[in-house]
């Protein structure tokens, strides 16, 4: 069985709940890829660059986390590594919904690649990189949902 675990996210930004569960990964697999995507359709906030650099920034300290950071289909990116395993994280039921689609398209065109869930803890199922923008747009307080690194890059970037 493969040991690299590939999570592909936004991280737009990375939040305490991604930070959670790539540190749950990071103990249950020989190598953790963090996979920043980059897709022409959606606007972010942060450059793929910055994203990366904030995961690889409060990941320095675990030797088998990586970043990385790609534009197009996951699976792809997967065989050209020789990974077989793909983690996303379930908050709510909504999640459920899109993971189970998004799980279902990559079985159908990667059948030798597994989608593994992991569920959030419940001090983080409400957070999200959507929801700490839209507080940080309204000052309010983001400590204990974004990593502190991130913390001053929010407010630097809406100053602009
Ligand atoms: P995407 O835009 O691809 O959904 P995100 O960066 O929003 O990327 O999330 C990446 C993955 O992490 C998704 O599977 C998402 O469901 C999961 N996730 C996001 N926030 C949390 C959280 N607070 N707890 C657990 N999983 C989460």
């Amino acid at each position: 069985m493969s040991q690299i675990a590939v999570y592909p996210g936004s991280f737009d930004p990375i939040t305490s709940g991604h930070v959670d569960i790539i540190h749950r990964l990071s103990d249950m697999f020989g190598e953790v890829i963090v996979l920043v995507a980059q897709s022409g359709d959606k606007t972010y906030m942060f450059s793929a660059e910055e994203r990366a650099e904030f995961v690889r920034k409060q990941f320095s300290h675990k030797k088998n986390v990586k970043v990385d950071i790609f534009q197009g289909l996951t699976v792809d990116y997967m065989k050209a590594k020789g990974a077989k395993i793909i983690v996303r994280g379930l908050r709510a039921v909504a999640d459920f919904e899109y993971e189970g689609t998004l799980a279902n398209i990559n079985k159908k065109i990667a059948p030798e690649i597994e989608t593994f869930m992991i569920f959030s803890k419940p001090e983080y199922y409400f957070i999200s990189s959507r929801g700490v923008k839209e507080l940080a747009k309204n000052g309010g307080n983001l400590s204990g949902l974004v990593p502190d690194i991130v913390m001053p890059e929010l407010v630097k970037k809406l100053k602009k």
